[in-house]
């Protein structure tokens, strides 16, 4: 990834985020702000290119052109096809109802790694064109990603509906990536144990694997409850320091005790 693109694509989520806000406060509403976002998806696609030539230009032996076009021809007719069907593995899975269908959109992740991402504004999910889709089970990869990211889409019309705001703390990100990670592993991913890392010095791992490992024993009791819990309570710095003493009073407040 180069800097340059990097910076690109920084003004161009600023533009966006300034847009959005600009729609919502005059009320043009969500069919404004998918076309702000579909007339960047096009400028960012042309230089998520452009910066691929620049990796081959650089040595790459990958052939970057052929990942485009897989990309185009295959990837993106498979996630259309595999987000409806994650969606009834996952209501069947998790006895819920997903009270509508999310947007998808094909473009360059910000940070140029192979992962996905959610946009909550939009209730939309973001799926990059990457490397790892020349991987013979690249199928099987992204629809790990896409059952991360609905799970992201799952969190965010729950806590619509609860009326509470964008997470922003420390707790709520791992309540977040924790929730993505449950609907992505299920519920009973093993073997696993985890701690929090005692120096405060905070990597991925302790987001997803430390998410997952909060949020799983409370959503096992009871999914919608457990995650009512979580995002009104989120886990102080101290909890997570302390998990097990955090998911004992979630637990007991969920089982009324
Ligand atoms: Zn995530």
């Amino acid at each position: 990834m180069s800097g340059n693109f990097s910076k690109i694509y920084k003004q161009v989520i600023e533009t966006i985020t300034g847009e959005l806000v600009n729609k919502a406060k005059f009320g043009a509403g969500r069919l404004a702000a998918y076309m702000v976002l579909i007339a960047a998806a096009a400028f960012l696609r042309a230089e998520y290119k452009n910066s691929l030539i620049s990796l081959e230009n650089r040595g790459r032996n990958e052939n970057l052109q052929q990942i485009l076009n897989l990309h185009r021809q295959q990837v993106e007719p498979h996630v259309t096809e595999a987000i409806p069907r994650i969606m009834k593995e996952q209501e069947k899975y998790f006895r819920i109802k997903y009270a509508r269908s999310p947007g998808v959109l094909f473009i360059a992740s910000h940070t140029g790694d192979d992962s996905g991402m959610y946009a909550p504004d939009i209730d939309t999910l973001i799926i990059p064109p990457t490397e790892a889709t020349t991987a013979p089970d690249w199928k099987h990869q992204l629809d790990e990603i896409i059952r991360h990211e609905l799970g992201h889409f799952w969190d965010d019309l729950r806590r619509e509906k609860l009326g509470l705001p964008p997470p922003k703390t420390l707790g709520e990100k791992i309540i977040l990536e924790g929730t993505g990670e449950y609907f992505r592993r299920g519920r009973f991913a093993q073997p696993f144990t985890y701690s929090w890392p005692q120096n405060d010095n905070i990597t991925p791992e302790d987001i997803y694997d430390g998410g997952y490992f909060l949020v799983r024993p409370i959503l096992n009791v009871d999914l919608i409850e457990g995650h009512q819990y979580l995002s009104r309570n989120p886990p102080a710095e101290e909890d997570l320091r302390n998990m097990r003493a955090y998911q004992r009073r979630a637990k007991d407040h969920i089982l009324g005790k």
